[in-house]
């Protein structure tokens, strides 16, 4: 069986890592952090799952691409042995009275992605009824169900062991380029995000490629005993526009600040303040909080804010990179396609122009 090198082991390499180890692969992992995950963008995601009420910042490839990775979460969670939260209980969409038009707004997007019919208005009465205690706080809302989020430390975990069982080769602590493993593999499989940035923008002759940058990002979790929310909840704000995830035990990951930015610092004084401030107008039981973490990392990004898997026969080389803030409501559907292009290419087959079941093209690599 062909051996293949994976390249990060993020979100995109663990999860492209234990495919290809499914299918037979002889697979190895090389990242340069620990299995934790620490160094990686989706260590600090809120990991929801929300192609509705992404819908006003992604591209309508993106929606299709996170609405075929809802039941492929479902399907390979319950594959892993170790368990991991997973909630589809929906979002909802709040507002406060003077920022109507946002919410004006915001619908105008779900009907772009084809979206409205699915959304629910709830008035007073069910927002007390689904979320108690935001009774009184809000006087309307948007429901939109069938969404959903995921614990992102809890995958993280569960897929390196299921790697371990799997029987990959995880070599953790060791940051690696293209060339290091290339004698020693048949194909080379580069899932770094940001971390490929130099390698995925080398010379082009194909004017038009894409570039990959960082666009940095940055959340809080706290510690709420006193609040319980079933589900996420959003909050639309001409200045602070915030989602609260509430994972297990009382925890919420608050976020996320898009800063056009590479810089690499810990989370910043202003946007801590501007996260815990909407955080507090949405419940001011927020107030007793504690904050456990405020967390920052970039979130790999192309010009189009599309994904793309790219590949070289003379390098043999696949590149998977451009999941910006989406990378765990499209990954699962994203990696599938890629392990398809890596079993026609191990194969020695042509592969299509484009993934037929995903849609995504297969781009000709530099
Ligand atoms: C603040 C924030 C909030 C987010 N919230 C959400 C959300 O709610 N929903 C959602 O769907 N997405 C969210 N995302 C986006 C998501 O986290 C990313 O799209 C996703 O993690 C990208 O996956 P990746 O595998 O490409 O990169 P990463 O997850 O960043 O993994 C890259 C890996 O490569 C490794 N690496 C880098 N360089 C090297 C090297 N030279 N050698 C070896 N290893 C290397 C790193 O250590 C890392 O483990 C969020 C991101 C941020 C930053």
């Amino acid at each position: 069986m062909p051996r293949i090198a994976i390249l990060g082991g993020g979100l995109s390499g663990r999860l492209t890592a234990l495919q290809l180890a499914g299918q037979g692969f002889q697979t190895a992992l090389f990242d340069s952090a620990s299995r934790a995950g620490e160094q990686s963008a989706a260590y600090v995601a809120a990991a929801m799952l929300a192609p509705l009420a992404e819908s006003v910042e992604a591209t309508p490839e993106v929606i299709a691409l996170g609405r075929q990775s809802l039941p492929l979460w479902r399907t390979l969670l319950g594959r892993l042995n170790t368990p991991v939260f997973m909630q589809q209980q929906g979002s909802l969409i709040v507002w406060h009275g003077q920022d109507k038009p946002l919410a004006v707004q915001f619908e105008q997007h779900l009907h772009r992605a084809a979206a409205a019919p699915a959304a629910e208005h709830w008035q007073a009465a069910q927002i007390a009824a689904g979320e108690p205690q935001l009774a009184g706080r809000f006087q309307a809302a948007l429901y939109l169900p069938g969404e959903g989020q995921l614990d992102n430390r809890q995958v993280l975990d569960a897929l390196a062991d299921a790697l371990d069982r799997a029987g990959v080769d995880c070599h953790w602590h060791s940051p690696v380029e293209t060339a290091d493993v290339q004698a020693s593999f048949d194909w080379v499989v580069d899932c770094r995000g940001f971390g490929a940035k130099a390698a995925w923008n080398r010379p082009s002759e194909t004017p038009d490629a894409a570039k990959l940058r960082g666009v940095r990002g940055e959340v809080a979790r706290v510690y709420a005993p006193e609040i319980t929310l079933n589900r996420p909840v959003r909050l639309l704000h001409p200045r602070y526009p915030l989602y609260i995830a509430p994972k297990q035990n009382h925890v919420f990951v608050i976020g996320a600040t898009q800063i056009e930015s590479e810089s690499q610092a810990p989370a910043g004084v202003r946007s801590g303040l501007e996260l815990l401030s909407a955080l507090y107008a949405v419940h001011p039981a927020f107030g007793e909080a504690q904050i456990l973490e405020l967390a920052a990392n970039l979130r790999p990004t192309l010009n189009h804010h599309n994904p793309e898997i790219r590949y070289c026969r003379t390098r043999r080389l696949v590149e998977i990179n451009g999941l910006f803030r989406h990378g765990f409501m499209i990954a699962p559907a994203v990696t599938a396609a890629a392990v398809r292009l890596v079993a026609a290419l191990s194969d020695n087959r042509e592969p299509p122009p484009a993934d037929q079941q995903s849609g995504l093209p297969y781009l000709t690599a530099p």
